[in-house]
C-alpha cells in the first residue's frame, strides 16, 4: 500500500472521528495534520518510503518496482540515475553531516566530497549491446538485468556506497534491497527515503531501492535466503565476504584491502610524499584503497619523511609509536599458545590524527592530516588494515625486498597497491607480483577511482570475485538474440 494512500486513510479516519465528536470548542487548537509517521503497515519503518522492517516485504516491494522499471524502459532508468546524482550532490552537506554524526568516523569535508562525486559513477550509457553479422544472419548480445539485488554496505562510506550502487544497479535495470551497516543505517534510510520519494514523483515507481530499517545478521541471512534476490553485492570486510560466498547465491564481493606503497630511488620525493599524505589522510584513512603502509628504499627514506613533514604530516618517535600501538590495538591471546594477536581497537578507527597524537603522548595541531613513524615490516600497523590516519614507514634495502614485503602485507586480498617510481621495470615487477585489482603509479590512491587519474568511480571494488571497479555491466546478465539467415543487409 502506498504511503500517500495510507496518509489519506489516516486523514479520513481523523476527520470521521472528529466529526462524531462534534464541533471543536471556540479557541481550541485545530486538529493536527496526519503525522508523517508510521503508515500503519506492519512492514514499513517510520513512514519513510522504501524503508522496511523485514527482508521479505522489502524484496516483494522491490520486485514489483523492478517490473515497473522494465515498463518504464531506458528513459525511466536514466531519470533515476539523474535523480540519485542530483540529490547526492544537493544533499551532500547535510547527508555528510548526518553520516559523520551517526558513525563518528572520518572527516566532514571528505564525507561531503564522497557524495558530490557520485556524478562520476557510470550510468545507462555503459550498456551498449554487442552485434555480429555473417552469412547465417545476425546475433545481438544484450546486457540485461538480474531483477532484485541484495546489497550490503559498509560503515566507512554508507550513503556514498548506497548511492553509487543504486546508480549502477538501476542503470542496468535492477531494483535493490540494502542491509546497511548497523552503525550507519539511520543515515542510509534518510537517503533511501529521499531517493524513493523523488523517483516515485518523477517516474511513478515506488520502492525501487529498499532498505531494512534495523539491519542485523538475521536480516542479511533472510535477504540471502529470499528467492526474489537473484544476486548479492557486498561491500565490507572478510566476515561479510565469507558469509556472502557461503550463501549459495551468486555474489559480487567488494572485500577488504591493506594497500602497500613502494617508493624507489627513481621517484620524485616531493610528488610521492604529497600523494602519500593526501591518500592516507583522506577521510582519516577509511578508504579501502587508502595507503596503509609504505616501503621505501633506505637511501630515500629520510628525504621522503622530510617531505611528508613538509606536507603537514607529523612524525612520532619510537616511544610515542609504542604508546599509540598499545592504544590502537588490543592484543588477544594467540591460538594454541602462539604470540598475542593484534586486533584493531575500533575506538580509534577513522579518528582525527590529533586524537591519535594525544593517545601517543605527542602534540599535533587539530588540522594535522596524518601521523607517521618508522616501524619494521612485522609491526601491527603494517600487518593489520588499521583504517586510521597513521602510516608506518619501513626501510628496505632493495626493490625486490620492497616488493616481497608489500606482497606479504597485502595478504593476497588482491585489492590495491601503489608505487612511486619512474622505472617501468620496477612497476612491471610489482604489478605482476602483487596481482592487485588496482595498481596506481605516481599518484594518491584516489587516482585509482578517477579522482585525479583517468577512470570512473565506484565505492564497491569487487576484489575476490574479480569484477573489479563495479559498473552497470557488473549487474547484468548477457543474453543472446539470434536471427537465422536474415537481416544481414548486404
Ligand atoms: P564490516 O565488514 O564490519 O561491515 C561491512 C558490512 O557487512 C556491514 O553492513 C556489516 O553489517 C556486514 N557484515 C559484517 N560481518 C557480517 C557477517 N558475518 N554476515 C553478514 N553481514 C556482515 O566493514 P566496515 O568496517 O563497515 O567497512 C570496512 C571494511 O570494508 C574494510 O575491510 C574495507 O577494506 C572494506 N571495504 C571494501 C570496499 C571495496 O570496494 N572493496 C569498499 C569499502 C570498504
Amino acid at each position: 500500500m502506498s504511503a500517500a494512500l495510507n496518509e489519506q486513510l489516516i486523514r479520513d479516519v481523523i476527520e470521521e472521528v472528529l466529526g462524531r465528536l462534534g464541533p471543536a470548542p471556540a479557541g481550541a487548537a485545530p486538529p493536527a495534520p496526519a503525522a508523517k509517521a508510521d503508515c500503519g503497515c506492519p512492514h514499513r519503518g517510520g513512514g519513510q518510503s522504501g524503508v522496511f522492517q523485514e527482508a521479505g516485504p522489502a524484496c516483494e516491494a522491490a520486485a514489483a518496482a523492478y517490473v515497473k522499471l522494465q515498463q518504464g524502459g531506458l528513459a525511466a532508468r536514466r531519470k533515476v540515475v539523474n535523480i540519485v546524482k542530483t540529490l547526492a550532490e544537493s544533499n551532500a552537506a547535510e547527508w555528510g553531516r548526518i553520516e559523520l554524526e551517526e558513525t563518528k568516523i572520518g572527516r566532514l569535508d571528505h564525507k561531503i566530497e564522497k557524495l558530490k562525486i557520485i556524478q562520476n559513477v557510470p550510468g545507462v550509457e555503459w550498456l551498449q549491446p554487442d552485434g555480429r553479422s555473417g552469412d547465417h544472419g545476425i546475433t545481438l548480445e544484450e546486457y540485461t538485468p538480474f531483477g532484485v539485488i541484495g546489497a550490503v554496505t559498509p560503515s566507512t562510506h554508507s550513503i556514498p556506497t548506497l548511492s553509487g550502487n543504486i546508480v549502477n544497479m538501476v542503470a542496468a535495470g535492477n531494483a535493490v534491497v540494502f542491509n546497511a551497516h548497523p552503525s550507519a543505517s539511520r543515515c542510509a534510510a534518510v537517503a533511501v527515503d529521499a531517493y524513493n520519494q523523488a523517483i516515485a514523483r518523477e517516474t511513478g515507481i515506488e520502492n525501487l531501492c529498499c532498505i531494512i530499517e534495523h539491519p542485523t545478521l538475521e536480516s542479511f541471512q533472510a535477504l540471502c535466503a529470499n528467492e526474489l534476490i537473484r544476486l548479492l553485492c557486498v561491500t565490507g570486510g572478510p566476515g561479510v565476504v565469507k558469509a556472502a560466498m557461503q550463501s549459495g547465491k551468486r555474489a559480487v564481493c567488494a572485500g577488504p584491502g591493506n594497500p602497500p606503497v613502494l617508493v624507489d630511488d627513481t621517484a620524485c620525493m616531493k610528488r610521492a610524499a604529497r600523494a602519500i599524505v593526501q591518500g592516507a589522510a583522506y577521510d582519516n584513512n577509511l578508504l579501502c584503497i587508502g595507503e596503509k603502509e609504505v616501503f621505501v628504499l633506505e637511501s630515500m627514506a629520510d628525504k621522503l619523511m622530510a617531505e611528508m613533514e613538509n606536507n603537514g604530516a607529523v612524525r612520532l618517535n619510537p616511544a610515542q609509536l609504542e604508546r599509540l600501538t598499545k592504544a590502537a590495538f588490543l592484543f588477544k591471546e594467540g591460538q594454541g599458545g602462539g604470540c598475542p594477536e593484534p586486533v584493531v581497537n575500533r575506538d580509534f578507527i577513522g579518528k582525527d590524527a590529533s586524537i591519535l597524537a594525544r593517545a601517543a603522548g605527542a602534540q599535533a595541531p587539530d588540522q594535522t592530516p596524518l601521523l607517521f613513524a618508522e616501524t619494521d615490516r612485522r609491526h601491527p600497523f603494517v600487518v593489520e588494515e588499521q583504517m586510521m590516519p597513521f602510516l608506518p614507514i619501513v626501510r628496505v634495502k632493495s626493490v625486490e625486498e620492497g616488493i616481497a614485503a608489500a606482497r606479504e602485507a597485502e595478504h593476497n586480498y588482491k585489492h590495491t597497491s601503489i608505487i612511486h617510481s619512474h622505472n617501468v621495470e620496477h612497476m612491471t615487477a610489482m604489478g605482476r607480483a602483487l596481482d592487485t585489482t588496482l595498481f596506481i603509479k605516481n599518484g594518491p590512491c584516489m587516482a585509482g577511482l578517477g579522482l585525479g587519474g583517468e577512470g570512473y568511480l565506484s565505492f564497491s571494488i569487487a576484489t575476490p570475485t574479480g569484477e573489479g571497479v563495479t559498473n552497470p555491466r557488473t549487474f547484468t546478465r548477457v543474453r543472446r538474440c539470434v536471427m537465422v539467415d536474415n537481416l544481414r543487409i548486404y
